[in-house]
């Protein structure tokens, strides 16, 4: 969907939003036609980069039901384009996505987490594994 347009569940006000329209600034890493990568404002870890769709999509759902075939293999493209240009394949990352209310998402523009430049540690906090 084309940004200047949303669906009437998407909140065009969120700071991806903003951040996809200029009004407020990110620090970019990599751009492409439909995907935008920069870097988190508050880093979880050495590397933290936030991979988000151009197109308005509240979260991993509904990018997954309503982008098309072309903006979802950008988009997964984009981000292992992301990895490779910060030297993160040898060592490795973590991808994370948040999904709705339980995991506790907090911008509802849907964005993947790229999380590596050193050990990450368990899964979720408070868990061995
Ligand atoms: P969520 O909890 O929704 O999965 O993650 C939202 C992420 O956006 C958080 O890691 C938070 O630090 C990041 N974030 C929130 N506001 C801004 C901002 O204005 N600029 C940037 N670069 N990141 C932000």
């Amino acid at each position: 969907m084309a940004a200047d347009k949303h669906p009437p569940h998407y909140d065009p006000e969120n700071i991806f939003a903003k951040i996809l329209r200029g009004d407020i600034p990110s620090k970019a890493v990599y751009e492409s036609k439909d995907t935008y990568a920069f870097h988190d404002i508050q880093p979880a870890a050495p590397v933290h980069i936030l991979v988000i769709p151009r197109g308005y999509y509240t979260d991993f759902h509904d990018f997954t039901m309503r982008a098309s075939k072309e903006e979802i293999a950008d988009f997964w493209q984009s981000v292992d384009s992301v990895a490779q240009k910060l030297n993160l394949l040898e060592n490795g990352f973590r991808l994370v996505t948040n999904t709705g209310k339980d995991s506790g998402q907090i911008v509802p523009h849907f964005h993947v987490h790229l999380l590596g430049g050193g050990p990450l540690g368990p899964l979720l906090s408070g868990s061995d594994i």
